[in-house]
Parts: structure tokens; C-alpha cells; sequence
């Protein structure tokens, strides 16, 4: 293969080329260094200014306050499923998760080792098509936090508008981490895998009020503790040093971009010309979920039959249009499409649906 394709995985997934070429050519030799940076020690000069930088653009292209810390930790999204819940539940403390779908199930069955736990709203009753809206959930008294799932990466759906609830919100931003503001006086906590919208797999990007990061009500680990994260910069053990140079290249990116709010906009259009490749195909491709919830991150379609989403899938790949399967879990199409997808891979997935409906008529 000489060329790049039009890759929409769900994650890990596209980056951008630039800063792709730039790893390339400081690979080996890191910046006069005579070693790589994977090669240095994590405490040495050159690694700490790489993940000092690392914080502040994240700082700076996230909009964090300084209530706030910023936490590099090993073991994805996943091991926060387990992080959140061992540190900020103590006995007799309770917390709400809102099911909205593969992910949040994920959080909320981990959760239950750990606390009392009970389901704000369930999305089983409508199929986790849609995200609910606050009049919906429902707050028990002695609620810790409420647990959302900001974008359900399977599912497709997002919450276009945050639950104004009375109690903290923690939220897994996996897979829309920095394309949209976050109102961080709404939230104690957000965390996200790195390797959808943020660079290669291989740690977590922990966002977490100063105040609550000292709370740690059960006795665990010392890796776990987030006091001893925050207090230590993340430098606890050996920090993921590749993926944190790599985020640090992908936050100048985006700030070179515009920031959140270009991210945003453009996530936005991207978006917006998938749902209108569906809208206006007349039946042909059909959205499964509610047009309030529909995710710009993840879109997911259908065609009129499983026979015709075979052939729209080997089709695509023979375009150049990779990575479209819908999770095995829920069959159908699914486009990725994170903030470094470029709007000419969505344009020609769009062309691509309209040409290969012409193709193959219902
Ligand atoms: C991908 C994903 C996860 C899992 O992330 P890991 O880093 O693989 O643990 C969790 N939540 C959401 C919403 C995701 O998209």
C-alpha cells in the first residue's frame, strides 16, 4: 500500500499525518539526543519538559481551571471503570450511573465491587437509542456522583446537552475527549482512553478536581490513589512516556486548529454531512438512533438489508474507505470519525453512499 486510506476505526484510530511524520522523524534520534525518547530515562531533562508540555496544552486547548489536575495514568478507560469508584465511594456512599449502553454497563458492573451503586436511568427500555434527559434521571438522597458516558462509542449516541443535577458529575469522555467544552463546575472528574480522540493506546487522560483527588475512602493500592498520582505529576512509577510524547503532538494539533471550539465545528459539519447522506436517501440508509442524541463521533446507519451491508462494506474497502463494520455487538455500519479525520475522508464516504445506493437500488 502507497497511499494512506480513509480509516474509520473506532479507535485506535486515524491521526493526524502531520503529526504522524513528525514522530517519524524524531524517532531515532530525539531532537539531537543521540537516543529516542522511548530510550531515556523518565526523569531525565528532555522527557519532563515532553510531559510538562503535555499538560499545560491540555490545560490550555481544554479549558481545564486550575481546581484541577491533570493525571497520564496507565490501564485506559477501563481501569477507571474500578479507579472512580474505589476512591470516591466509603461506606455507606452511593453513587447513580446512567445506562445508556456498552460502555456505561462497563462502568456501572465495575462499580458494584467497589460501593453502592444503583441505575439513574436505563437506557434498555428504548434500546439505548437516545440519552435521557435530566427530568428523566433519577437522584437517590446521598448520592456521591452521578457517572455518565458522554458518547456511546457503540451505540452512537451522545449527550447534546449535560443532566443538571444537584450532585457531581463524573463522566467517561473516551470518545469525544476535547471536541466539544466541558462545563467543569458541573463536574469533580473526566476520563477518557487516549487512542480515540487524543493518540495512540496505552494510557488514560484523568482530569480531576484537586479537592476530590485527596478524598481516597478505601485502602487500596498506592498505584490507585489518585492523592498519590496528583501529588507525584503522574511520575508515581514510569509513566506511559510514548503515548503521553505522542498526545503532546496531537494537543498542538489541535490548537493549531482552532482548539475545542475548531474541533467542535468541524465535528459538527463532518458530522452533519453523514446525517444528511441519510436523511435525504430516502429510506436507503436509516439512522437507528434519536435524531437528538445522534452522536458526531460514531455515526451509525443501516441499509435495507444485511445482505446489502455486506456489499456496502467490501465495496468501501475497495474504495479506500476502511474500518466501517458496526461493532459485532450491534451488526450495521458505523463511521468514525474523530477530530482527525479530515472532512475529505467524510466526503468521500458521502459520495461513496450516494454512488453505491445508485449501485444497488432496495
Ligand atoms: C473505548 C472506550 C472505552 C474503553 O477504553 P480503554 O482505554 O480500551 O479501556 C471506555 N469507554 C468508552 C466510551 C470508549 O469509547
Amino acid at each position: 500500500m502507497t497511499e494512506r486510506v480513509h480509516n474509520f476505526s473506532a479507535g485506535p484510530c486515524t491521526l493526524p499525518l502531520s503529526v504522524l511524520e513528525q514522530g517519524q522523524t524524531e524517532f531515532v534520534n530525539y531532537h539531537g539526543a543521540g537516543m529516542s525518547l522511548i530510550e531515556m530515562s523518565h526523569r531525565g531533562k528532555q522527557f519532563v519538559a515532553v510531559h510538562e508540555e503535555a499538560v499545560d496544552l491540555v490545560r490550555t486547548v481544554f479549558g481545564v481551571p486550575d481546581e484541577f489536575d491533570v493525571l497520564f495514568l496507565q490501564g485506559g478507560a477501563t481501569l477507571q471503570f474500578a479507579m472512580v469508584p474505589m476512591n470516591l465511594l466509603g461506606s455507606g456512599q452511593k453513587a447513580g450511573y446512567i445506562n445508556s449502553g456498552t460502555w456505561a454497563k462497563g462502568a456501572l458492573a465495575d462499580a458494584q465491587h467497589y460501593g453502592d451503586v444503583y441505575t439513574a436511568w436505563d437506557g434498555a427500555d428504548c434500546n439505548y437509542t437516545r440519552m435521557p434527559s435530566t427530568d428523566e434521571i433519577g437522584i437517590q438522597p446521598g448520592t456521591r456522583y452521578l457517572h455518565l458516558t458522554s458518547n456511546e462509542t457503540i451505540g452512537g449516541i451522545r449527550f447534546s446537552d449535560w443532566p443538571q443535577v444537584d450532585v457531581p458529575l463524573i463522566g467517561d469522555m473516551s470518545s469525544d475527549y476535547m471536541s466539544r467544552p466541558v462545563p467543569w463546575e458541573r463536574f469533580d472528574l473526566v476520563y477518557g482512553g487516549a487512542q480515540k480522540n487524543l493518540g495512540p493506546a496505552g494510557m488514560a487522560l484523568v482530569i480531576i478536581r484537586k479537592t476530590v483527588a485527596r478524598e481516597n475512602n478505601q485502602e487500596i493500592g498506592r498505584y490507585l490513589r489518585y492523592d498519590i498520582q496528583a501529588d507525584k505529576g503522574s511520575m508515581f512509577n514510569t509513566p506511559p512516556v510514548f503515548p503521553i510524547y505522542m498526545l503532546g503532538k496531537v494537543l498542538r494539533w489541535m490548537r493549531d486548529q482552532g482548539g475545542v471550539a475548531a474541533m467542535e465545528r468541524q465535528a459538527e459539519e463532518k458530522a452533519g454531512m453523514l446525517y444528511q447522506a441519510i436523511d435525504n436517501s430516502g429510506g436507503y440508509y436509516r439512522s437507528p438512533v434519536d435524531a437528538g442524541s445522534r452522536s458526531v463521533m460514531n455515526v451509525v446507519f443501516r441499509l435495507p438489508s444485511e445482505e446489502l451491508e455486506a456489499a456496502f462494506l467490501s465495496e468501501a474497502d475497495a474504495a479506500s474507505l476502511l474500518n466501517l463494520k458496526g461493532h459485532r455487538s450491534v451488526g450495521g455500519i458505523r463511521a468514525s470519525i474523530y477530530n482527525a479525520m479530515p472532512a475529505e475522508g467524510v466526503e468521500a464516504l458521502s459520495a461513496f453512499m450516494s454512488d453505491f445506493q445508485s449501485a444497488h437500488p432496495a
